[in-house]
């Protein structure tokens, strides 16, 4: 049994429109959705459904087992208190309530309102420090920031954000990716709306809402992790032929095309950036090597062991650099006896293997 599941779900307002048309789709537990589609698609619609703010028309729809179409007025308020976090794209903050007033509200159905609690979620989001301010006292990227708190303070099963990076510059975008990024490495199952599709190529999975249909639910052909370390070989291979260790981003075309990923990278601390230049830190560079390494011994093992021709041996390092293990690069390494350079004479970044090798 999944996590969610729709069968057939319906939202008819009047006679003619369908808001919702017959939507079939699961959702496993921890998985990432970004649900897709042209303004008045459904999406809001289906987020509502599925928030237990709204009721379909027609079809059925289960959380954690839970028939939440059939649930009374008195279980859906329940439900919506302690199963679900929202995100919105306007913040819904109350004016006259401090920060942390607002985060706690979203206890008060829970029963207890814990001041603890709400200032553990606030430090989670880096507004430690504002606590006591009044919404209107923020920028909206730390106002969004107070929305991902107050979502989370009851521990719940479903986060569900509607274009919850809409209003928001870059940089926010960034803060506000990297933290539902966390939250899905912690567990959540995350159902996000968006338009932008950069933002949903985050997502494990995409749905696309077609006038209330869902057309397409299309796997990404590039898993995240792949294009990060295709991202990191190319800031290392420009390091490389650079005398500065600072880059600028206009050199990178793919970084800035892949501006969802690069504000990942910039949360993970793999880079510093500022809107026109980049860095490796110290952790990126170590990633980097490792992946250069990769790339450059799987290149020597099909060119010396295979014989493959010359401008074949990139393309087919990139299908396996980034999935080699460790041991098996050290294998790799060891049994070429340490090359230093790449068949087009780059140098292969040392590895443990190569410790006592002259
Ligand atoms: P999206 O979020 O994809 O922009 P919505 O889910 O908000 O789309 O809306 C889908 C369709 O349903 C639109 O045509 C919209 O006008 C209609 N709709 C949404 N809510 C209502 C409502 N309360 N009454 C009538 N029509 C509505
Ligand atoms: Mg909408």
């Amino acid at each position: 049994m999944s996590f969610v599941e729709l069968r057939n779900l319906t939202k008819s307002y009047g006679s003619s429109l369908r808001a919702l048309d017959r939507v079939t789709f699961d959702v496993e537990p921890g998985e990432w959705i970004a649900v897709m589609g042209p303004s008045g698609s459904g999406k809001t619609t289906l987020l509502n459904i599925l928030g237990g703010l709204d009721r379909p028309s027609e079809g059925e729809i289960r959380i954690g087992g839970r028939d939440v179409a059939r649930l009374s007025a008195q279980e859906m308020n329940r439900y919506r208190a302690e199963k679900v976090g929202f995100v919105f794209q306007q913040f819904h903050l109350i004016p006259y309530l401090t920060v942390v007033e607002n985060v706690m509200l979203a206890q008060y159905f829970h029963s207890c309102a814990d001041e603890q609690e709400a200032t553990d979620a606030l430090q989670q989001v880096g507004l430690g420090e504002r606590l006591e301010f009044y919404p209107g006292q923020l920028s909206g990227g730390e106002q969004q920031r107070v929305c991902v708190a107050r979502a989370l303070i009851n521990q719940p099963e479903l986060i569900l954000a509607d274009e919850p990076t809409g209003n928001l510059d870059e940089v926010n975008e960034a803060l506000i990716l990297g933290l539902l990024a966390e939250l899905q490495r912690k567990g959540n199952t995350i159902i996000m709306v968006t338009h932008d599709p950069e933002v949903g190529r985050l997502a494990d999975r995409r749905i696309e809402l077609h006038h209330g249909r869902l057309r397409e639910v299309s796997f990404f052909p590039l898993h995240e992790e792949e294009l990060f370390d295709n991202l990191l070989k190319r800031v290392w291979i420009l390091q490389e032929d650079s005398t500065e260790r600072e880059l600028e981003l206009r050199q990178l075309p793919e970084l800035r095309e892949n501006r969802a990923t690069l504000a990942l990278m910039s949360e993970g601390g793999w880079i510093s950036s500022d809107q026109t230049t980049l860095t490796l830190t110290e952790k990126g560079c170590r990633r980097a090597s490792e992946i250069i390494r990769r790339h450059r011994l799987a290149e020597r093992l099909f060119h010396d062991t295979f014989g493959l021709p010359e401008e074949l041996l990139d393309a087919n390092a990139c299908k396996i650099d980034h999935t080699l293990s460790a041991e098996v690069t050290e294998k790799i390494c060891t049994f070429l006896h340490h090359p230093l350079t790449c068949p087009h004479g780059a140098p292969i970044p040392r590895g443990a293997c190569c410790a006592n090798v002259q």
